[in-house]
């Protein structure tokens, strides 16, 4: 990407970009959220077919001059099937929460109860946030991680379910480090008659690349978001069973939007077919080695792992339990070396969420730049010298410049 016209015609948001370029190629990116997607992604993503309207579904539009567009869409969606084996997929939502707010919108009415994972213990917002549409619109009733184990304990999913008789169970998170069991998720739906509603935002990469069990055989319905695990553009998707295509398609559009974003729908195209070849199981299984390795070397280095560890891309850190340093404190050290993490709360969190005790860290994106185990090693020692030497400035640009080093020495896609 050279962007020779923006700097032709728009010096500042040239050298906004090229700043962020920087940023990016010369930090360690440990959003869990977070990815570099392909060169193939980006162009199409900065492609023509962004000029189009084309509201409706393939061959169902209410616009001319579809017929291309219906061939781009149509590819997105075949691919997302063989990719998840989904019997309906919708490519249209723009993006996460849109796409749950058509699900709830297909399967629900205002007030009804659904089942979901407790927002400050890894919940999303999407999952009935007092502010957001789904705590302002329905009765959630959560579930809870054991306070324990720190993991969600299935018989008292069931015992909640079976007292509350929710509408929906809804099980997914952005910041759980256990593997979901979605059998028995499904069982005890079936028990209380209740829809089920999986968001494999966070993992759908990590399923896609066989590494982590499909709750789509099991489920319902199926959202994920496209840009996180799965390596896509931004945006998301809604897969589910063939009797309620008809349902979700019509909450898409036009219950929740109006023209899709055919541009991106390429570019979500041609993230699954990457995701469709052998080197993508590769990358999710190397994805789950190093977030293992990460978890290790900080445990190593006496860091609390929330449960103890992780099956999948993602941990949390008890960083207050265990060194006395709040999450916001360590984000900042952090984001002062060039280590870019989120704070995050802990399952029984006894601080606020503004200035939680923990943080939360995944390895997606250090692992598309092609990071390994070993490399996770470098990443814990980088993170612990600048959480150690959080108040001297001198020693954190010392470890900011060990950061670029050892960063510079991992393409970023797209990036020259
Ligand atoms: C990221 C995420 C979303 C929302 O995605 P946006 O694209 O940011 O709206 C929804 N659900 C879960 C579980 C997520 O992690």
């Amino acid at each position: 990407m050279n962007y020779q016209n923006i700097k032709e015609q728009d010096r500042q948001i040239y050298e906004i970009i090229k700043r962020e370029e920087q940023r990016q190629k010369e930090g360690i990116e440990l959003i869990a959220s977070e990815n570099y997607v392909s060169k193939a992604v980006l162009e199409a993503m900065g492609s023509v077919l962004t000029n189009k309207y084309s509201e409706g579904y393939p061959g169902k539009r209410y616009y001319g001059g579809n017929e291309i567009i219906d061939q781009a869409e149509g590819l997105a969606i075949e691919r997302a099937k063989e990719l998840f084996g989904a019997e309906h997929v919708n490519v249209q939502p723009l993006s996460g929460s849109p796409a749950n707010l058509a699900v709830y919108m297909a399967l629900l009415n205002p007030g009804d109860k659904v089942l979901g994972f407790s927002l400050d213990q890894g919940g999303h917002l999407s999952h009935g946030h007092p502010l957001n549409f789904s705590g302002k619109l329905y009765t959630i009733i959560p579930y809870f991680a054991k306070k324990d184990t720190e993991i969600i304990d299935m018989d008292e999913v069931e015992e909640i379910a079976l007292r509350e008789k929710p509408k929906m169970i809804l099980a997914g998170f952005s910041a759980y480090s256990r593997s979901m069991d979605w059998k028995r998720f499904k069982e005890i739906a079936d028990k209380i008659g209740a829809f089920t509603f999986a968001d494999i935002a966070h993992v759908a990469g990590l399923i896609a690349g066989k590494q982590l069990e499909s709750p789509v055989p099991y489920f319902d319905v199926v959202s994920t978001t496209t840009h996180k695990t799965l390596r896509g553009p931004r945006g998301a998707m809604i897969m589910c069973k063939e009797k309620f295509a008809k349902d979700i398609d019509k909450a898409v559009f036009p219950g929740v939007q109006g023209g899709p974003h055919d541009h991106i729908n390429a570019a979500k195209a041609v993230a699954y077919g990457e995701a469709l070849r052998p080197e993508f199981r590769e990358y999710a299984a190397q994805i789950i080695k190093n977030a293992k390795a990460l978890s290790s070397a900080l445990q190593n280095k006496g860091y609390r792992i929330v449960s103890g560890g992780t099956d999948n891309h993602l941990m949390l850190v008890d960083m207050f339990g265990s060194k006395q340093i709040t999450g916001k404190e360590a984000e900042k050290a952090l984001e002062k070396v060039g280590i870019s993490i989120n704070k995050n709360m802990i399952p029984y969190d006894p601080r606020k969420p503004m200035d939680p005790s923990g943080v939360r860290l995944g390895t997606p994106a250090v692992t598309t730049r092609g990071m390994k185990e070993a490399d996770m090693e470098t990443v814990a020692e980088l993170m612990d010298a600048a959480l150690i030497n959080r108040a001297d400035e001198s020693k954190l640009a010392e470890i900011k410049q060990q950061v670029k080093e050892f960063s510079l020495k991992f393409p970023v896609p797209g990036i020259e």
